[in-house]
């Protein structure tokens, strides 16, 4: 190495100190009197055009003032670069002179210094906007945010799975916030890679910067995207940081309305390209360490980036560049343009009302800047707006939609998916577009099957808004305002050891509240055509029926020709944790079930699933027909929410989660003598509030902790025949955390309280 130097530079090095570097070699060089950098870069022909390109920069900055920037050394034949033969390869080299100071990574950071680091970059970047050349402009860089899509294929590296998807859904953000403003967005050459270990420190000032080697000819805010990026992503608030930088980038180099529009998905895009270049680097089972540096930080900057609403990103940083805050419509307005033109019978959550604008996996966005941890919505089972959810509709979107009269992949590749997750008895499977269409069919199937009107229904049962789904939903016609109970309809009591008469819940109580059913049958005039039930009876207050309680009553259901119809709306998927469907918690097999809500994961699709015998009889009558049910896109969109919740998992982590969320649940319990009963299983808990050490109901405290847990920002809500229980029915990505938090909120609320 020192005959090269020696030889190419003429520099009589008495100590050479190898550096860590990504895709080139670096080397500390001492003389006596002096210290300079020597690089090396493997040979090609783009190669060399991108150092000698670099080199001109660097001349071109110096040439404008630009001082603590390296200096290229030329060698001794007067070029800024030489070819050398290192064992048999060929190096480009080049020689750069020594900055002092120490990185920005071995400092503490303070407001003084960062900012300094934002002027010191705005000024770079003010001459750099002068700077103009084709070999720079020509590159097609992975680092360059704007080629966030050359990162794509090493996602697959990443190894964690809820890591890997973190990643797509911010790749997903940039293909909606980023790609269509690009045309509106000033275009410069910048350094572009303003790292923390490549910005120079001296007394709490930037005193300099280094390595110029991924210069790009991008957007001119990538530049600060990038510094915001490694400088905050160590810090618990990245968006007070961030300000600091902004605000005095601004000052030198104003920043633009619409760059600030961006720049939340920016960074976030930036950190996409990190974590993925280093899970590749990995994979290639890589040892570069200097490879792994940013990858911790990086990580926990994504997540904490995720629980941050882009709305109050962007209102950060436009307060940062002087720009007024945006403020969208106060609620009140956008209520009283609801009721312009919808009815008042829709009813909305919260004595403050929620104006929701976006959400990712268990977070929600309002219009406000807010950002809600979801407890409570059980439709996006797999996560709100899972990148490839999204990808799946739009996919199939783009290509083609239409309906069940035509044949088509989709279709038949979902039934077969969805089918094998049922035992062989379950083998015919129709699909329609909400859960209550899928009661209404079900109903009418039973009907046709067993020659029978009669249903029996459960005490508190919910199963549909349609006229024949009211008429076996006890929640709705028996409320004060409901049209009453219909001649056809037996009421079953509600198999509850909490409330209700039996209360041993060893198999005991479902013995004898299913015998309590079977009289009612037994004396019903005319026999029972179909028994419709949940698993857990979601509107009567989350009450699982008791242990037995189906094994013991739908024998007595088919001895008389019904048909036994479960309802798997809000309880199948694996939500419950122990079960794909909440029916095998019973130990027994239903002829009918009826599925929604989180099928399609809010996409509207629902489905009845039967035995053949029972489709037969439905065969013989007239053509069936759905015009969106089992369309191309719900079937694209309904298969990928079955292959998600095996990859990830998701039915194993509603039982971890859901255990350890019911366990810190029942430890509450042990503290609040209002909170009466703790039950459901998995990710489908409910808490039941009662004046304290009775089983009266608290329907007014348990409405102050919803809404206390609202402004606090965790969505949970409450239901039950006196709207006393807390209902709690995440999307399962759901993490221990998450049921921490929402947990010691709940404390917190109580402690209050007493
Ligand atoms: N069954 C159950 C158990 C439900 O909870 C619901 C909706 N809450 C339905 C059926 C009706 O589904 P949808 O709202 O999709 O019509």
């Amino acid at each position: 190495m020192k005959t090269i130097l020696h030889e190419q530079f003429g520099i009589n090095a008495i100590k050479v100190e190898k550096l860590s570097g990504l895709d080139n070699a670096n080397y500390l060089v001492e003389t006596v009197t002096e210290k300079y950098i020597f690089k090396t870069y493997p040979y090609t022909r783009d190669a060399l055009t991108l150092v000698e390109a670099e080199n001109t920069a660097l001349l071109f900055l110096q040439n404008e003032g630009q001082r603590n920037i390296q200096t290229p050394i030329p060698s001794k034949n007067q070029s800024y670069t030489a070819l050398v033969n290192i064992n048999g390869q060929e190096y480009i080299c080049r020689m750069l002179s020594y900055l002092d100071g120490k990185f920005l990574v071995e400092v503490p950071h303070t407001k003084k210094l960062f900012q300094s680091f934002g002027k010191f970059l705005a000024q770079l970047d003010l001459k750099l906007q002068q700077f103009t050349d084709y070999r720079i402009a020509a590159r097609k860089l992975k680092w360059d945010i704007r080629h966030l899509n050359l990162s794509k294929k090493y996602m697959e590296h990443i190894p964690v799975i809820k890591d890997r998807n973190i990643v797509y859904y911010f790749f997903k953000q940039y293909e909606e916030n980023v790609v269509p403003f690009l045309p509106e967005l000033r275009t410069s050459i910048i350094h572009n890679d303003a790292n923390e270990w490549n910005v120079l420190v001296a007394q709490e000032e930037v005193s300099g910067i280094i390595d110029f080697g991924d210069m790009a000819h991008t957007f001119l805010i990538n530049e600060l995207a990038i510094a915001i990026t490694y400088a905050c992503y160590d810090k618990e608030n990245p968006l007070e940081w961030a300000s600091i930088l902004l605000k005095s980038y601004h000052e030198s180099l104003p920043v633009q309305e619409k760059e600030l529009e961006v720049l939340y998905y920016l960074i976030a895009a930036r950190l996409c390209i990190s974590v993925c270049i280093s899970a590749n680097t990995r994979a290639k089972k890589g040892d570069n360490e200097y490879a792994f540096v940013s990858e911790e930080n990086g990580w926990q900057m994504l997540y904490r980036w995720l629980a941050i609403n882009p709305i109050a990103a962007e209102n950060s940083f436009r307060q940062a560049a002087g720009f007024p805050a945006k403020n969208p419509l106060p609620i009140a307005k956008i209520l009283e343009k609801r009721y312009e033109h919808l009815s008042s019978i829709l009813s909305v959550s919260y004595n403050t009302p929620i104006y929701m604008k976006g959400a990712a996996f268990q977070y929600m966005y309002d219009a406000y800047g807010n950002t809600f941890l979801d407890a409570y919505n059980n439709i996006p089972h797999v996560g709100h707006s899972h990148p490839k959810i999204v990808e799946a509709g739009q996919r199939q979107m783009a290509k083609l939609n239409t309906n069940t009269r035509y044949l088509y992949d989709s279709l038949n590749e979902y039934a077969e998916r969805l089918l094998s997750k049922f035992p062989d008895s379950l083998n015919k499977v129709y699909f329609v577009n909400s859960g209550s269409a899928a009661t209404d069919l079900a109903l009418r199937m039973a009907n046709i099957h067993s020659g029978n009107e009669k249903i029996m229904v459960m005490e508190h049962g919910y199963h549909g808004n349609t006229r024949a789904a009211i008429d076996v939903s006890y929640y709705k016609f028996n409320d004060p305002k409901g049209s009453g109970k219909k001649e056809h309809i037996l009421v079953a009591p509600i198999p509850d050891t909490y409330r209700g008469k039996y209360t041993n819940d060893n198999g005991s109580a479902g013995k004898s509240y299913a015998e309590e059913a079977i009289k009612l049958i037994e004396n019903s005039e005319t026999p029972i055509g179909a028994f419709i039930c949940e698993p857990i009876i979601g509107c009567g207050g989350q009450v699982p029926l008791a242990k037995g309680y189906l094994k013991s009553l739908y024998p007595a259901i088919r001895n008389q020709g019904g048909i036994c119809i479960d309802d798997e709306v809000q309880t199948g998927f694996g939500r419950i944790g122990d079960h794909y469907w909440g029916y095998e918690a019973q130990e027994v097999v239903p002829e009918i079930v009826i599925l929604g809500k989180p099928m399609a994961n809010g996409h509207p699709m629902g489905a009845v699933v039967c035995t053949s015998e029972i489709s037969a009889s439905f065969e013989k009558g007239v053509e069936f027909f759905s015009s969106f049910g089992g369309n191309p896109v719900s079937c694209a969109i309904a298969l990928s929410v079955l292959e998600i919740i095996e990859e990830e998992n998701l039915q194993e982590n509603a039982k971890i989660v859901g255990d350890y969320y019911k366990s810190l649940l029942t430890g509450l319990q042990k503290k609040y003598p209002c909170i009466g009963d703790v039950r459901g299983s998995g990710l489908y808990l409910g808490v039941e509030i009662v004046k304290d050490n009775s089983m009266e109901p608290d329907t007014r405290l348990a409405h102050h902790i919803k809404n206390e847990l609202r402004n606090r920002q965790i969505l949970i809500s409450t239901d039950g025949p006196h709207d006393s229980v807390l209902k709690t029915k995440p999307p399962l990505c759901f993490s221990k955390e998450d049921a921490f938090k929402t947990v010691e909120q709940i404390d917190d609320i109580l402690k209050t309280h007493y």
